[in-house]
């Protein structure tokens, strides 16, 4: 039988980081934030998230930095960033998949003495 796994990504958000300048061209109100969710998969359904990825981008300039080349004045709206980005649920829809069945298992032994 082959088996289909890996991991996969997806983007959860991307928002404008306020009163903030650009660190290469000084453009303000051009940096964006996207955060990236990235889960392992199971024959394309994600069975749990491995971590998110932050990225900062400019608009005017196309600058992209990682979360740790980012400067320290981006440091406090990607921190307010973060703690809004909450993992989505649908990637645990694999571990849903695999213990419900064996709840259901339990249930019926514990009840069928
Ligand atoms: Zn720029």
């Amino acid at each position: 039988m082959i088996f289909f796994f890996g991991t996969r990504s997806s983007t959860l958000l991307t928002d404008k980081l306020a009163d903030t300048n650009c660190v290469y061209c000084n453009e303000r109100d051009t940096v964006y934030i996207t955060v990236i969710s990235g889960y392992f998969h199971i024959f394309w359904i994600p069975v749990f998230p491995t971590g998110k990825q932050y990225y900062s981008h400019c608009l005017h300039c196309k600058q992209t930095l990682s979360r740790y080349q980012m400067p320290v004045t981006y440091q406090n709206g990607l921190s307010e960033i973060s703690q809004r980005t909450k993992t989505p649920i649908w990637q645990f829809i694999g571990l849903m998949l695999i213990a419900i069945p064996i709840l259901f298992g339990i249930i019926a032994v514990i009840f069928a003495k």
